[in-house]
């Protein structure tokens, strides 16, 4: 092992158990690790790496930025706040856009707005709204965000929790309509659980949920912190059921793979319950950061990104269904957004995805055993059919292997 991992084991908490191998360079698709030896990242660091590493666009719109003005806090304006926030309303249908950094952030952005919106706009009596999330979520890991998740582990040894939240089954629409009541505020969703096992709903589930939002005067709230942006092939993922909804989360991809940068997006009716002094972020809205989305967006724009993870995903899903192997239990996914999960008598996800580095393919395992696959939307098709192989060929050596003691891994240890 080199030094920077002793000094990473020594002196970190150990809230990650980092894969065994160490990068020390990044660019387009590919990875380096100490050694020199070449990667193919087709993880993307959980869908934040959509444009490839250190892509040269964005590094330049980060490093001219941080040479004229950095961060000043939001007691002034600055110059380059309300052109990001300009575009991703007009990119995404949405009146207005409240800045902050990481995803969990932009999700308990959208829940101060959704309970404050049910007191001012909806009229739910004080202290009693109620907000409906699906079983299998991942907004994040605040203390609010992981009372209302459904892992044991993100839970354990964190409570008490806030109350006011509601599950239901995921892609399940009659559910979320028998737990609404009259106090019931929102409907927080991700289009497509990313970390929950890239769990794609039956078609037409969202529309259907949004009809029924629109029928109980039920804010629709989409998290697509890891499924907007072109992750999907559309730019956010609940387009695919062609809905519209009253707020959208977003992050990850939005800084660019080089700033925490996110966004809590709403109707002008749901925003506007904020006024000065109700909430903030020292960081959020930075003029680096705004200057880094506002390239990331471009980006998306100009390099047609959203057209080709729609083509490339599909060339993806194809070629890992086409595997032959019995290991395998079901290949789900859209756009360059694809989860495999293994047969859990057969294999560990877990310890196929360590064989894949060990064949240089960068992947994470997550849950419902499943290894994940959200490369950067830059990939080519030559790439994923590299990589795939690789895929193949280890599956294959895990069944040949499978009576011996291969690599035990915990499953559980994800983002
Ligand atoms: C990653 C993720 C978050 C949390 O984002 P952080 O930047 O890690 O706080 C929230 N929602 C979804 C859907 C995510 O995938």
């Amino acid at each position: 092992m080199d030094r920077s991992v002793d000094l990473e084991t020594c002196f970190g908490a150990s809230n990650y158990a980092p894969m065994p191998v160490t990068i020390v360079r990044g660019k387009g698709v590919y990875l380096w690790d100490v050694n020199g030896r070449r990667y193919i990242d087709m993880m993307g660091a959980y869908s934040a790496a959509s444009f490839g590493h250190c892509h040269p666009r964005l590094v330049r719109a980060l490093t001219d930025q941080a040479r004229q003005l950095d961060t000043i806090s939001r007691a002034y304006f600055n110059d380059r706040l309300g052109a990001f926030l300009a575009r991703a309303c007009s990119l995404t249908g949405m009146d207005l856009a409240l800045p902050m950094n990481s995803g969990a952030e932009a999700v308990e952005t959208a829940l101060k707005a959704a309970r404050k919106w049910a007191y001012k706009v909806k009229g739910v009596p004080a202290d009693r709204a109620e907000i409906i999330v699906c079983d299998g979520n991942f907004h994040g890991r605040t203390i609010t965000i992981i009372g209302f998740s459904s892992v044991p582990q993100y839970r354990d040894g964190f409570g008490p929790f806030p109350p006011g939240f509601k599950s239901v089954a995921f892609g399940d629409a009659q559910a979320f309509r028998a737990a609404i009541t009259p106090n019931t505020t929102a409907f927080l969703v991700e289009p497509i659980q990313g970390e929950g096992g890239i769990n794609v709903p039956p078609a037409g589930y969202l529309a259907e949920v949004a009809r029924i939002c629109r029928e109980h005067n039920v804010l629709l709230i989409c998290d697509e912190i890891q499924s907007g942006l072109g992750r999907t092939g559309q730019l956010l993922a609940c387009h695919h059921d062609g809905v519209q909804p009253d707020a959208v989360t977003l992050g990850k991809a939005l800084g660019g793979g080089l700033l925490p940068v996110s966004l809590f997006l709403a109707r002008r009716e749901v925003m506007q319950v904020f006024q000065p002094g109700d909430h903030g972020s020292t960081f959020g809205g930075n003029p680096v950061a705004a200057a880094v989305g506002l390239a990331a967006l471009d980006t998306l724009i100009d390099e047609k990104l959203i057209e080709r993870s729609a083509r490339l995903g599909a060339h993806l899903c194809a070629r890992l269904a086409a595997i032959e192997n019995p290991i395998i239990r079901e290949v789900r996914g859209r756009g360059l957004f694809a989860g495999l999960e293994l047969e859990p008598d057969l294999a560990s996800a877990a310890a196929v995805a360590t064989l894949l580095l060990r064949a240089g393919v960068l992947t994470k395992d997550t849950h419902r055993n499943t290894i994940r696959f959200a490369p950067p939307l830059i990939i080519d098709e030559s790439q994923i059919d590299w990589a795939v192989e690789r895929v193949a060929e280890v599956l294959d050596e895990f069944r040949r292997r499978e009576s011996s003691t291969l690599v035990d891994v915990k499953t559980d240890t994800l983002g």
